[in-house]
């Protein structure tokens, strides 16, 4: 897993290069987690993007609750912002996707044939914070053996772009930009989906958030996955149950094995789909 320390400079270099590249398109696909659609979200993504025509589009459907999945389809399409779910990983929705940038550019190209201009390749380029599947996208979309175009004449900064489906062009490297820090709870989230390294948080506090939240919203999982009874996850508090796992799986008090686990079963599905950003969670966030 690749990690960037985001420093004052770092960040300014991000946004300037976004906001070159950004220059360069028809379009925009912001790429967020599907689990965290407003947590994997960069702060300040709507300045940057400005009036450019976007797609949030919602990666790793696979490991997301597919019913809050429908809701933040629905949230954002009612704020008028186009959305879409797609797991790049194993190929599912990019055809829409392609077929969503072909109707935002349609009426362009109509307008350009009525003045005897041909339609040319719709350029895009991908967006969003580390690890929400940006490279796995662009693999998925152009394959292994891409045709690259080569540098275009009057663009500064070597930028490529490669070729796919005749009429796509897509920049070659993807705009990286940073995270939301200032919320803990954030924090927390991109940390137990895998966005953030562990050791920025102590294993513990992440493996809390784990423990906590799935015993709110999918308590039956917890009570199957480590055979507990109702009344470990009612009548203690989180930090009990904790120490109540880590003995009974046999880590003694090593509970940085224990957190490990919980963990790795979280981010491997063996705790099932589960969306860490929940409905009417969007105003703290906003
Ligand atoms: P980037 O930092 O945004 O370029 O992210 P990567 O493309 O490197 O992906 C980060 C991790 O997420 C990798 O382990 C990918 O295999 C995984 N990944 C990417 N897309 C998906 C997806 O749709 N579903 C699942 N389950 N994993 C994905």
């Amino acid at each position: 897993m690749k990690t960037i320390q985001w420093f004052p400079g770092h960040m300014a270099k991000a946004r300037r290069e976004a906001t070159e590249k950004i220059n360069l398109v028809d379009i925009v696909i912001e790429l967020v987690d599907a689990r965290l659609p407003e947590s994997s979200r960069n702060p300040i993504i709507n300045e940057i993007i400005g009036n450019k025509p976007r797609i949030i589009v919602l990666n790793k459907m696979d490991m997301a609750d597919g019913a809050i999945t429908d809701y933040w389809l629905n949230y954002y399409q009612s704020k008028g912002i186009r959305a879409m779910a797609i797991d790049a990983q194993h190929n599912k929705g990019l055809k829409q996707l392609q077929t969503q940038c072909r109707e935002i550019m349609q009426p362009y190209f109509d307008k350009k044939m009525a003045q005897g201009v041909k339609p040319r390749a719709i350029r895009l380029i991908i967006l969003g914070i580390p690890n929400v599947g940006k490279s796995t996208l662009i693999n998925r979309f152009v394959g292994k053996n891409q045709a690259q175009t080569g540098n275009k004449p009057g663009v500064t900064k070597a930028q490529r772009w490669l070729k796919f489906e005749k009429d796509f062009e897509l920049l070659d490297t993807p705009g990286i930009l940073w995270p939301k820090f200032e919320d803990p709870q954030v924090g927390l989230k991109l940390a137990a989906s895998g966005a953030i390294k562990d050791q920025l948080l102590a294993i513990d506090e992440i493996t809390l958030y784990v423990l906590d939240f799935m015993k709110q919203y999918y308590p039956q999982r917890l009570l199957e996955r480590y055979q507990l009874t109702a009344s470990d996850l009612d009548d203690q508090s989180t930090t009990d149950l904790f120490i109540q796992m880590t003995a009974k799986f046999g880590y003694q008090d090593d509970y940085e094995q224990m957190g490990q686990r919980i963990l790795h079963d979280f981010r491997q599905l063996n705790l099932g789909r589960v969306s860490l950003d929940r409905p009417n969670e969007e105003a703290s966030h906003a």
